[in-house]
């Protein structure tokens, strides 16, 4: 069985839209989240889906799912105070095993492609950790205190990580129980870092240009001008987004 997480449960501080997260803010007539839920319900290779929020939207997921023909839709999760917290707590929540995969989207990139996830099925067959990636375009530099550059990392060896992952069940939880019994060691972001750090190899597939992650206000607004192309660009594979 190949199980969806949908990560909804941020608080969107950063987004400034008043007191709603910004995966609830509408992109074009639809809250982002359903843009997220419509696109895993449309992937054949989707079975069930698990939506992962702050308990006071669980009644609202519901209805949108019910108006938005998200039968998929099983579970709802609560989340948790960091994004890692809110994976485990959609992990918990679903009755999966060892040979079943589970792939954890995002309710903040409405534009996700089918063909991104096709390839994630594709490359979990042989790999027990799948991620998106594009090219680097820009040049990427560390800098640990965050006033001095310490060093610029080679552009050609770069690669931008956008969702979804997608993991072997078993090989997820045992990253993240790893880190939640010793967790005060290091503050972790992706689920990667975590399956990396027990020396899994995770293959990289290629997303899109399209696929950008709404964080801040000027996003939404790039992700609204790119609506029309990706429709296109999508219906073509039969998938209608209004
Ligand atoms: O914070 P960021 O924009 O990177 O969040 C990525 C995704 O993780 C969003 O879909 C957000 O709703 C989700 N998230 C969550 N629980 C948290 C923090 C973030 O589900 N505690």
């Amino acid at each position: 069985m190949n199980y969806a997480v949908i990560l909804a449960g941020g608080k969107g501080i950063r987004f400034g839209s008043g007191n709603v997260p910004k995966q609830f803010v509408e992109l074009t007539g639809m809250p982002m989240l359903v843009y997220s839920m419509k696109t895993a319900q449309a992937n054949p290779n989707i079975h069930e889906i698990c939506v992962v929020a702050l308990e006071a939207y669980i009644p609202q997921i519901r209805e949108w799912a019910g108006s938005y023909g998200i039968t998929k839709l099983k579970y709802i999760a609560k989340s948790g105070e960091e994004r890692s917290d809110s994976v485990y707590s959609g992990i918990c929540a679903i009755p999966a095993g060892s040979s079943d995969t589970v792939m954890i989207m995002t309710s903040v990139c409405p534009l996700l492609s089918q063909e991104t996830i096709d390839r994630h099925y594709k490359y979990i067959k042989k790999y027990d950790g799948v991620i998106t990636v594009v090219k680097a375009t820009d040049a990427i530099t560390f800098s640990d205190g965050g006033e001095q550059a310490d060093r610029t990392l080679q552009k050609k060896k770069l690669f931008v990580q956008q969702g979804p992952q997608t993991y072997q069940y078993g090989v997820l939880k045992e990253a993240h129980e790893r880190y939640r019994n010793g967790r005060e060691k290091k503050e972790v972001y992706e689920d990667s870092e975590l399956v990396l750090d027990l020396g899994v190899p995770i293959a990289m597939v290629q997303g899109d240009r399209f696929c950008i992650k709404v964080t801040y206000p000027e996003d939404l607004a790039i992700a609204r001008a790119l609506y029309p192309l990706f429709c296109e660009k999508e219906n073509r594979r039969g998938i209608a987004y209004e």
